[in-house]
């Protein structure tokens, strides 16, 4: 298929992309012997319906697979064949133990292994592309996140390795304990834009990413960055790995009774 390809606007042949990564259902797949769960807003996925279009030419897939998702694919969590992020952060000391909450916070800027860089790319992949097409699941128009022109075009230039990682972006990156309910799941980024920022949430084989942007995000945000952070923050936390489990279990739970046809993207 010809076309002009949405990251590096050059025109030529086009592969076929996946908005959530073809590995990611194939992992879910093998280590369950069923199909994947995928978990969107309104809808719950319970078959092997991928959401692919034709939106990057062969260069910008590489990309894609090179500078985030091919590392995410080693490290994250695979039943039967580790977790090798968890691992590394097993045998480092957190920095922070917080009594309640079961929050520790350890600092990846002591361990060469784990690439923030790699981890902040692929989130940023997800993000871009879930905004800059509408993707549908089977027959529905999946609910995707909308960060509006100005900050797509921020995150085209940084995925393109012609930017910086956008200044008013943050990530938070948390490793999900292989003993949750929501480990082995994977999920659309759901969210939206609060007062003053955006704020998405995206879960991955064991990592879940919390995804900021806007001019106005808190300042905390920002000094907890995973990426801009000189400690290169990472979080283990029951709370947070608690909300994730009750966010999935509401979205479960309204599937049931909500049919869904067909849905918009928000602000269209
Ligand atoms: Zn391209």
């Amino acid at each position: 298929m010809l076309g002009t390809c949405k990251l590096c606007r050059s025109y030529g042949e086009l592969r076929e992309s996946h908005f959530i990564p073809k590995a990611a259902y194939k992992a879910i797949q093998q280590s369950s012997g069923s199909p994947p769960v995928i978990i969107k807003p309104e809808v719950l996925i319970q078959k092997n319906e991928q959401m692919v279009a034709n939106i990057l030419c062969p260069d910008c897939e590489q990309r894609f697979a090179e500078n985030g998702e091919d590392w995410v694919m080693k490290y994250c969590g695979r039943k039967g064949k580790g977790f090798k992020l968890k691992d590394l952060i097993d045998v480092s000391k957190p920095v922070v133990s917080a009594e309640s909450g079961g929050l520790k916070v350890y600092s990846a800027s002591g361990i060469p292994q784990i690439d923030v860089g790699k981890l902040t790319y692929f989130i940023s992949s997800i993000m871009w592309r879930g905004s800059v097409h509408t993707w549908k699941s089977g027959k529905d128009v999946s609910v995707t996140p909308v960060l509006g022109k100005k900050y797509e075009e921020e995150l085209r230039k940084f995925l393109l390795g012609k930017a910086e990682f956008p200044k008013n972006a943050a990530v938070w990156v948390d490793i999900i304990p292989p003993n949750s309910d929501v480990w082995g799941f994977v999920t659309t980024p759901y969210g939206g834009k609060q007062e003053q920022f955006w704020r998405y949430q995206f879960l991955f084989l064991g990592i879940s990413f919390t995804f900021f942007m806007g001019n106005r995000i808190d300042p905390d945000v920002r000094r907890f960055c995973t990426f801009r952070s000189p400690e290169k923050f990472l979080f283990v936390g029951d709370d947070a790995t608690e909300m994730l489990a009750r966010d999935i279990s509401r979205s479960i739970k309204e599937s049931k009774r909500v049919c869904v046809p067909s849905l918009r993207r928000q602000g269209e």
